[in-house]
C-alpha cells in the first residue's frame, strides 16, 4: 500500500503516519523530519532549506523532489510508503507520478485530513517536540508524562520556530494557495479520500483504517 497523507499544518498527518506504519508495517517518509534532520546536521540542504522553513514559506519543489526520488528507491519503501507531507504542491504531484510509474508502482490513496482553522491554530500552537527523537506532543491533548521532558528519551522538549503565530499564519496561507488545490488532483485521479480530522486521535485513526479497508 502506497499513500499520501494531504491537510493543513498540524492535521495530525504525523500522527496518524506512526500509526499506519505500525499498524500496515509501511515505511514512514517525512519531507518535514527529513528537512529538520538536514537542518540539525548542518548539510548544504539543510542551511538552505531553513530560510525557508524558518519564515514558514514552502521549500522549492526542486530540493524536496530530490529528496523523495533517493527516499522512495530506499528498500524499506519496497513494502508501501507513507508519504506525510509530499506532494505539497503540484508540480511535485506531477513529479511523483512520473517517479512510481517508471519504478513500475502507483499511488493507492490520498488520504486528505479535514479540520477547521481554529483546530490547525490551536494544534500548532500547543505542539512541542522532542529534537532527538521526532516525538510529537500537544501540551492539552497530548502532554509528557513529565512536563517539559520527552516520555522516551528524556530530552527536554521544544517549540518548532515555525509553530509560532506569524509563521502558522503564513503555512496556512501556503496550504491553501499551493497544496489544498491537491485534492481535486487526486480527485481526478480517483484516488482521494477524505477523513474528518477533527475527533481525538484514536478515532481518527478508527475512521482512516475504515476508508482504507473498503
Ligand atoms: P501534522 O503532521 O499534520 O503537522 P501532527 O501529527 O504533528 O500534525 O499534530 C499536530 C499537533 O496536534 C500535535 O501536538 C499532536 O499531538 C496534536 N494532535 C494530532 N492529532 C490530534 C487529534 N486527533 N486530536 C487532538 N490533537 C491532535
Ligand atoms: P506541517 O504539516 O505541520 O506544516 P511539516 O513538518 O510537514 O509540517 O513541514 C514543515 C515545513 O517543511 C513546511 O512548512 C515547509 O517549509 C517544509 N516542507 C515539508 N515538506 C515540504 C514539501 N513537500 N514541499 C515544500 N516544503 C516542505
Amino acid at each position: 500500500m502506497n499513500l499520501v497523507l494531504l491537510g493543513p499544518p498540524g492535521a495530525g498527518k504525523g500522527t496518524q503516519a506512526k500509526r499506519l506504519v505500525e499498524r500496515f508495517g509501511l515505511a514512514h517518509v517525512s519531507t518535514g523530519d527529513i528537512l529538520r534532520a538536514a537542518i540539525q546536521s548542518g548539510s548544504a540542504l539543510g542551511l538552505e532549506a531553513k530560510s525557508y522553513m524558518d519564515r514558514g514559506a514552502l521549500v522549492p519543489d526542486d530540493l524536496v523532489v530530490g529528496i523523495i526520488r533517493d527516499r522512495i528507491r530506499a528498500d524499506d519503501c519496497r513494502g508501501g510508503f507513507v508519504l506525510d507531507g509530499f506532494p505539497r504542491t503540484v508540480p511535485q504531484a506531477e513529479a511523483l507520478e512520473r517517479m512510481l510509474a517508471s519504478a513500475g508502482t502507483r499511488l493507492d490513496a490520498a488520504v486528505a485530513f479535514d479540520v477547521s482553522d481554529q483546530v490547525v491554530i490551536d494544534r500548532n500552537t500547543q505542539r512541542r517536540s522532542c529534537p532527538t527523537c521526532g516525538a510529537t506532543y500537544h501540551l492539552v491533548n497530548a502532554p509528557p508524562k513529565r512536563d517539559g521532558v520527552c516520555d522516551r528519551d528524556g530530552t527536554p522538549l521544544v517549540q518548532r520556530p515555525d509553530d509560532r503565530p506569524e509563521q502558522i499564519r503564513q503555512r496556512m496561507a501556503e496550504y491553501r494557495a499551493k497544496t489544498a488545490p491537491l485534492k481535486e488532483f487526486y480527485r481526478g485521479h480517483g484516488i482521494l479520500r477524505e477523513v474528518d480530522g477533527s475527533p481525538a486521535p484514536d478515532e481518527v485513526g478508527r475512521l482512516l483504517v475504515e476508508l482504507l479497508s473498503r
